[in-house]
C-alpha cells in the first residue's frame, strides 16, 4: 500500500479515537480518563499530519522524524495515563514530559541521524515499556466484576508489544531490509496496519472500559443508600435470599439482626431534621465498628436497620449485638459543642430449619425490636430467649 493512503487513514482513525473519546467524555461527566484517551487520539492525530506535511515539503530533522515521534510516544503514553487514572493513580503528566524531552534529546544523537530502522530500535523499548505497563496494571486487577472489561485492552496491547519486538528482533538479527522515511515496503505497510489495528481496536476497549465501570457504578448506587453507604431494602432482598439459600444447604447459623434508634422522632424535633440525618450517619458509623467486616448490613427504613449475621457459633449474633448497644450508648453525637446520647433498641432471630423464605426469620427479629422497644428501649432482645414463640407462650 502507498504510504500516503495509510497516512491518511491512520490520522483518520486517530481523529476518531479523540473524538469517540471526547464525545463519550461528554455524555458522561466525571470520566476524566476519557480526557487522557481523547488527548492520545490527538497526539497520535499529529504525528500523523507531521509526516503527511514531511510527504510534500523538506521539514527540520527536530520535527519529523522528532517531533513526530514526540506524538506517536505520547500517544502511547496517555492511553497508559488514562488507564492509571481510570484505576485511581495518578497518571503522572511528570514522566509524560520527562519521556517527551528523552525521545526528543535522542534524536539529536548520531544514533538517530541513521537509517530508519535505528530510529525504530531506538524507540521500541519506550512504546514496548509503555504498553507492558498497561498490560501489567491490567493483569492485577482483582475485581471480578471489572476484569472482563479490562481483558480486551490487555489483549490488544500486549499484541502490538509483541509484534513490535518481532520487527525489532528482525531488524536487529541484521535482516537486509532497506527502510526510508515513509517508505512502502510490505515490512513498513504490515507495521503501518498494526498503528490502524491498535488505534482502531484501542478506541473500542477504553469505551467498553468506561460503559462497564458506569453499568458497575449505576447498580451499586441502585443497591446503596446514598445517605449513610449502607445497603438498601432492594439489596437485602437479593442479599437474603442467597445467604438464606446457603444456610438451607450447608446448615450454617443464620441470624438477622436489627435495630431502630430509641426517640428519634424527639431529636428531629428538637433540632431539626439536618441534625436527624447527621445521627442516623453517627449511628451507622458506630455500629460499623461493632458489625464485622463480612456482616453485611442494611439501612431498611427511616431510623431501621438490619445486618446478617454469618457463622457457626449460636452467641455471635447476641455479642455482636450487645456490643453495637453499647458501643453507641457510649458514642455521643457532638451537636454544637452538646453531647447527644443516642441509643437504640435491637431484635435478633435466627433462621430455622423449618423457615420457607428469609423474611420468617426478618419478622422474628422485628417482633424482637418491639420487645426490646416495649421493656424500656436500650436493649437487645433475642427471640426464642427473651419472647417465646407464640405455641411455646402459649403451652408455659
Ligand atoms: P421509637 O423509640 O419507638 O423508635 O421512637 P421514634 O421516635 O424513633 O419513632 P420512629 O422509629 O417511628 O421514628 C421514625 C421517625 O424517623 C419518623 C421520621 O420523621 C424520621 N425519619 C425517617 N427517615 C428520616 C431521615 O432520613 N432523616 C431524618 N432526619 N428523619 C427521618
Ligand atoms: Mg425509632
Ligand atoms: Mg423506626
Amino acid at each position: 500500500m502507498d504510504s500516503f493512503t495509510l497516512v491518511i487513514v491512520s490520522a483518520l482513525v486517530s481523529t476518531i479515537m479523540a473524538a469517540t473519546m471526547y464525545l463519550l467524555h461528554r455524555a458522561s461527566r466525571r470520566t476524566p480518563c476519557l480526557l487522557d484517551w481523547s488527548a492520545a487520539g490527538l497526539c497520535f492525530l499529529a504525528s500523523n499530519v507531521i509526516a503527511l506535511l514531511a510527504m510534500n515539503t523538506k521539514l527540520p530533522f527536530v520535527v519529523a522524524p522528532g517531533i513526530a515521534n514526540v506524538f506517536y510516544i505520547s500517544g502511547h503514553y496517555l492511553i497508559l495515563a488514562g488507564v492509571r487514572r481510570h484505576l485511581g493513580l495518578r497518571p503522572r503528566y511528570d514522566w509524560l514530559a520527562a519521556l517527551a524531552v528523552t525521545i526528543l534529546l535522542l534524536h539529536a544523537t548520531g544514533f538517530a541521524h541513521g537509517a530508519v530502522s535505528r530510529r525504530l530500535l531506538m524507540l521500541t523499548p519506550f512504546v514496548v515499556g509503555i504498553n507492558a505497563s498497561v498490560v501489567w496494571l491490567l493483569a492485577r486487577q482483582t475485581d471480578k466484576a471489572a476484569r472482563g472489561s479490562y481483558l480486551p485492552l490487555l489483549v490488544v496491547e500486549a499484541a502490538f508489544m509483541t509484534q513490535l519486538l518481532l520487527r525489532a528482533l528482525f531488524i536487529s538479527a541484521g535482516q537486509p531490509i532497506q527502510l526510508t522515511f515513509l517508505g512502502n515496503q510490505l515490512w513498513q505497510t504490515a507495521g503501518s496496519l498494526a498503528v490502524l489495528a491498535f488505534l482502531s481496536l484501542a478506541t473500542m476497549c477504553c469505551a467498553l472500559i468506561v460503559i462497564r465501570h458506569q453499568e458497575l457504578a449505576l447498580r451499586s448506587a441502585s443497591l446503596t443508600d446514598s445517605l449513610t453507604g449502607w445497603l438498601n431494602r432492594r439489596a437485602l432482598l437479593d442479599m437474603a435470599e442467597r445467604e438464606f439459600q446457603r444456610h438451607r444447604r450447608s446448615g450454617d447459623v443464620l441470624h438477622f439482626l436489627t435495630f431502630d434508634i430509641d426517640h428519634f422522632k424527639s431529636i428531629n424535633d428538637q433540632h431539626g431534621h439536618a441534625v436527624g440525618d447527621a445521627a442516623i450517619r453517627h449511628v451507622t458509623n458506630v455500629a460499623a465498628q461493632a458489625l464485622r467486616g463480612y456482616d453485611a448490613r442494611f439501612r431498611i427504613g427511616g431510623e431501621e436497620f438490619a445486618a446478617l449475621i454469618t457463622g457457626d457459633d449460636k452467641l455471635q449474633a447476641h455479642q455482636v449485638g450487645e456490643r453495637l448497644r453499647t458501643l453507641i450508648e457510649n458514642s455521643p453525637l457532638l451537636i454544637d459543642g452538646q453531647r447527644l446520647t443516642l441509643t437504640v433498641s435491637l431484635g435478633v432471630a435466627a433462621c430455622e430449619h423449618d423457615d420457607l423464605q428469609w423474611d420468617d426469620a426478618l419478622r422474628r427479629a422485628d417482633q424482637a425490636l418491639y420487645h426490646a422497644k416495649r421493656h424500656g428501649r436500650n436493649r437487645l432482645s433475642v427471640y426464642g430467649v427473651d419472647l417465646l414463640p407464640l405455641a411455646t407462650a402459649r403451652l408455659a
